[in-house]
């Protein structure tokens, strides 16, 4: 069934990225709006918006009966997630299903499967993906110091449901196994209502590069290349860029085969990605998000593809031969910048407020993604993603550079930003010469003068 009319289930910076897709297939879209949201750049952007409730989002972008009401009543026959919210929740693609609308995404038991991190790498391990090393299955204490043991510390400690580092602890010795287990054990029930956790052997030296794969679900699989974002905060990522700067040809060759292995085992359908952590050469698999990611315009701009296009096409029983999308070149460097509402004096705390004044970057090369705009007040409710700042060049040193040249032309007036930490992370030597891992960060605190002074 063709997708003729999509309900964009999110909001923000998101819900604009996939609204503007739409209009550029001729597909009708209807926003959803919270009433915290009804002055939200991606409400002005659909060919119509229905509010859906008050601004907790437990009351609005998470409930599934008013999301379905607001579709069936629109007439739409497709609904789009995004990420966050809803995005990987299988009930709620089930309930799409259950009225008749398409779900933009893969499968429920798709989702079930990844979305639980141990059944997912048990998944990952019988396709002869390897995940880092660590415990089989869910561990209680005692299972937890053995796995240890036999692993080596410093290890991780992640929950099972985890999401967004929440449920995870870094346990640096023994000593400090018991105490880390019944924090990270209380942390995921609070946050999931489900406390098992597994253990990871804890890469110390490692780079988050992560794979973006798209099928569709009839044979169809590409892979669409690396993104590089080991540049994080509180194992937030803060920039990403593709292609990543430590593989090599012969490193992506075999995350390629690995990764297209994956998708043929789970039998994967849509847009997803598969997240590794590379050290020495060899790459472990982390997890896997079945979702479009935050960070994937680097990918569109080195593939020259639209991945959210490709998502609505797909669901409406396209196959990637009739995409032309059965295989790619990539061209070029692409970076992203996030530019969050966080003040960076105050720990990185969210700053919501009115945004006074908005000039965005322009010239060549230059994407900007966001729902804001000068007079919008950035309500207190959401996550603080602002605007996405994402640039293409030849080569790695001129995308850096135009990076830096946008960013300077960049005004954003109001709330503190996440902006001055990118120029400092962007002329720091040690991210120029691309040479970062995952506590790149936490390295160089002292010399980058906004964590310095934070
Ligand atoms: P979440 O789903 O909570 O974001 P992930 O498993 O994706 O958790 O991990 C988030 C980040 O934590 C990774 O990008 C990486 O920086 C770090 N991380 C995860 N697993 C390990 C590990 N075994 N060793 C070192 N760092 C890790």
């Amino acid at each position: 069934m063709t997708v003729t009319r999509v309900l964009v289930a999110n909001r923000g910076e998101v819900a604009v990225r996939v609204l503007r897709a739409c209009q550029e297939l001729g597909v009708e879209g209807v926003a959803v709006y919270s009433t915290a949201d009804a002055e939200s750049g991606h409400v002005d952007l659909a060919d119509r918006a229905v509010c859906i409730g008050p601004p907790p989002a437990a009351k609005s972008y998470l409930d599934i009966p008013a999301l379905i009401a607001a579709a069936t009543t629109t007439g739409c026959n497709a609904v789009h997630p995004g990420w966050g919210f809803l995005a990987e929740n299988s009930g709620f693609a089930r309930a799409c299903e259950d009225n008749d609308i398409i779900f933009i995404g893969p499968r429920p038991d798709t989702i079930d499967l990844m979305g639980d991190k141990i059944s997912a790498r048990t998944a990952m391990s019988e396709a002869g993906v390897a995940g880092v090393p660590g415990s089989d299955g869910p561990v209680g204490l005692a299972e937890a110091t053995q796995s240890a043991e036999a692993v080596g510390y410093p290890v991780l400690l992640k929950a099972s449901a985890g999401g967004g580092g929440t449920g995870m602890r870094l346990v640096a010795g023994s000593e400090d196994l018991t105490r880390a287990f019944e924090a990270a054990a209380v942390e995921a029930r609070a946050a999931f209502g489900n406390d098992e956790l597994y253990l990871e052997k804890a890469l110390t030296s490692a780079r988050h590069v992560e794979i973006q794969v798209l099928c569709d679900g009839l044979g169809g699989v590409l892979i669409a290349g690396e993104r590089e974002c080991s540049v994080q905060r509180r194992h937030q990522k803060v920039i990403e860029e593709a292609p990543s700067p430590a593989v090599s040809d012969e490193l992506r060759a075999a995350m390629t085969d690995t990764a297209e292995r994956a998708c043929r085992a789970i039998d994967y359908r849509g847009a997803g990605t598969l997240e590794f952590l590379v050290a020495d050469g060899h790459f472990y698999f982390i997890e896997m998000n079945t979702r479009l990611q935050v960070e994937h315009p680097v990918t569109e701009l080195v593939a020259g593809i639209d991945l959210v296009q490709a998502q609505i096409a797909i669901a409406g029983g396209a196959t990637l031969a009739e995409l032309a999308l059965d295989s790619l070149t990539m061209r070029g460097h692409a970076i992203e910048v996030r530019i969050n509402a966080e003040d960076p004096a105050n720990d990185f705390m969210p700053a919501p407020g009115e945004i006074t004044e908005f000039v965005p970057p322009l010239g060549p090369g230059v994407r900007v993604d966001t729902h804001v705009y000068a007079g919008y007040a950035v309500p207190p409710y959401y996550d603080s993603l602002l605007a996405k700042l994402i640039v293409w060049a030849e080569d790695r040193p001129r995308s850096i550079e135009r990076a830096l040249r946008a960013l300077g032309e960049l005004r954003i007036e109001g709330v503190p930003t996440t902006r001055e930490l990118a120029i400092d992370i962007l002329s720091h030597s040690a991210f120029r010469e691309g040479d970062y891992t995952t506590t790149f960060l936490e390295d160089v605190v002292a010399e980058l003068p906004t964590l310095s002074q934070s």
